[in-house]
């Protein structure tokens, strides 16, 4: 165990290009500290001036994140909690505009006692109250990993950078290391690796007051032992120091060669931390899963963004994890809602075990959608329905009632006779847009008789949404004739939480945002039954004897 008990602050910068994986290095060296028995939190500072990213378009941003508390966040706090397998809160996101707002407000009240208000002290005092508040969350925190978002170099990621350096004066070269990540890329003409980027990038960060201790270095080739002495001589740090950060196959490979590199160790001698090596055998297992699969699945994703997989990450992980525990691989097929609309389901959809519909916001594609829906009702394809997709499908089936053609959201339509999606009565006065949604965890009620009890295997679970509109009462008894189950309910009855169909061999559509809540070490289970019913779907289709599926003509989107 920890030695003494002052909390210990990592911080990850980045440079010479975004993207390169920070989140996911920070979540791993998380991972690999929680394994050795350390009380870990992490943080993600967003130098944006938008107090949370939940205004922000996905199409800029990728997935905004929610929480339980009904936070709205980076989707880099989805890898730390699908790595560090704890659920977080809005003490976990900080962005500048977050900062700027507590200490504006604090200003109107006249706190600061007629002193000028400036960037340093007020914003960096700010900062660094906020990162500090974070080691002693629930009881002592043994250490604080604080991910700086941007690249090194932009000017308004400067207060960050400067909190920081002031913490590592404050708090002591024993309780503070600096990691910087930077691309270290090959360049085919040449070839050769280049570690002049790095150079630079360390140079700019010095400049501002931070000695780097260790460098992570993003690489799609193998760094030679004299490539590291250059970088380490380059940028004063020990070769030892430097550490590969090489491209791997699936992310979940990431903290596995981070610890063969001998991150956590550097890590925890640097901070003298003195504690045990990690225990990663399960973890091992879970990775060689992901890596060997023994049977596959498509399934059709129609959505908004095709062309952005950002928007989806949390989607894409829950399949991953589900994937693992039908020891099936989930190959995602992106289909454009507007193709369907265009040229019908079929060529679309036919060959394909199984179609999810994500979240998602306004009118754009949803006609193409309901096609999309009523296609895999009629064929009895697995369905899996996420808010939008929920609602959607609600739609599709309301608009098989006599005399109810015109069913829609009112979100769409506000004219329409046949609101079956509606808005919650709460939401009717809500002028502002920021935070303002049914958001966060919220609990539901299971039908006994309903696949989604089969799934959970309990009563009551707890699921985290972010929507405005709901499932209309007024028409349960109606669309219960078409067969629509009502599977979860909240705890007072009043809202819908999630539909199923009978006479279907898996329809499920979930007002809620399950993919939220799945971590590779145990994936969501409403993920689990759907990819394990587009496998029993993708048997069915098998010829007898031999091993490879029949895809029937299933055209995928050249879109995306
Ligand atoms: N636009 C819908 C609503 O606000 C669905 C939201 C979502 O899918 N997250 O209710």
């Amino acid at each position: 165990m920890v030695a003494e008990s002052k909390t210990k602050y990592i911080f990850v910068t980045g440079g010479v290009s975004s993207a390169l994986g920070k989140g996911i290095a920070s979540a791993s060296l998380g991972l690999l500290l929680k394994k050795r028995g350390l009380k870990v939190n992490i943080m993600k500072l967003d130098p944006y001036l938008n107090v949370d990213p939940g205004t922000m378009n996905p199409f800029q941003h990728g997935e905004v994140f929610v929480l339980d508390d009904g936070s709205e966040t980076d989707l880099d706090l989805g890898h730390y909690e699908r790595f560090i397998d704890e659920n977080l809160t809005i003490d976990n996101n900080v962005t500048s505009g977050s900062i700027y707002n507590t200490v504006i407000s604090r200003e109107r009240k006249g706190d600061y006692l007629g002193a000028t208000v400036q960037v340093i002290p007020h914003i960096t005092n700010e900062i660094k109250d906020r990162i500090r508040k974070l080691g002693n969350i629930n009881g002592h925190v043994d250490v604080v990993i604080v991910e700086v978002g941007g690249t090194v170099g932009d000017i308004e990621g400067l207060p960050f950078l400067e909190a920081i350096r002031q913490m590592g004066l404050e708090e002591g070269p024993e309780n503070t290391v600096y990691i910087h990540l930077t691309l270290v890329p090959y360049l085919e003409s040449a070839g050769e690796i280049k570690t002049k980027p790095t150079q630079h990038s360390v140079k700019a960060l010095r400049e501002i007051g931070i000695q780097p201790n260790i460098l992570l270095c993003r690489t799609v080739k193998e760094l030679k032992p004299e490539v590291k002495e250059k970088i380490g001589l380059f940028c004063n740090v020990s070769p030892t120091a430097v550490i590969q950060d090489i491209d791997t196959a699936t992310i979940y490979e990431v903290p596995l060669l981070l610890h063969d590199e001998g991150m956590d160790d550097l890590v925890t001698q640097h901070l003298k931390l003195f504690c045990r090596p990690p225990d990663l055998k399960d973890y091992r297992v879970m990775v060689s899963k992901i890596k060997n699969p023994k049977h596959k699945v498509r399934i059709g994703m129609c959505g908004k963004y095709v062309k952005l997989k950002d928007a989806y990450k949390s989607i894409i992980e829950a399949f991953t994890h589900a994937g693992v525990e039908n020891d099936t691989e989930v190959e995602l097929v992106w289909v454009s809602s507007e193709n369907i609309k265009q040229h019908g389901p079929e060529i679309y959809l036919k060959g394909l075990d199984g179609l999810l519909i994500p979240g998602g916001f306004g009118e754009r594609g949803i006609e193409g959608k309901i096609e999309a829906i009523e296609y895999v009702k009629e064929n009895k394809i697995p369905f899996f329905g996420i808010c939008l997709g929920m609602q959607c499908a609600v739609i599709a089936v309301a608009r098989q009632v006599p005399g109810m053609e015109d069913a829609n959201s009112f979100e769409f339509d506000r004219e329409t006779d046949h609101p079956v999606i509606h808005m919650m009565a709460d939401q009717e006065n809500v002028t502002e847009m920021g935070g303002t949604m049914r958001l966060g965890s919220y609990a539901c009620n299971l039908a006994r008789d309903s696949l989604s009890y089969k799934a959970y295997k309990k009563d009551k679970i707890n699921e985290r949404h972010r929507h405005r509109y709901e499932f209309y009462n007024k028409y349960r008894d109606v669309l219960a004739k078409q067969g629509l189950k009502i599977a979860g309910l909240s705890p007072d009855k009043r809202l819908v939480e999630i539909i199923e169909l009978k006479d279907h061999p898996w329809f499920v559509g979930v007002q809620f945002h399950p993919e939220l809540k799945s971590r590779p070490s145990f994936a969501h289970p409403l993920f689990r039954e759907f990819v394990g019913a587009a496998l029993k779907y993708n048997k069915s289709r098998f010829e007898p004897g031999s091993d490879i599926p029949i895809y029937a003509n299933a055209d995928e989107d050249k879109n995306s």
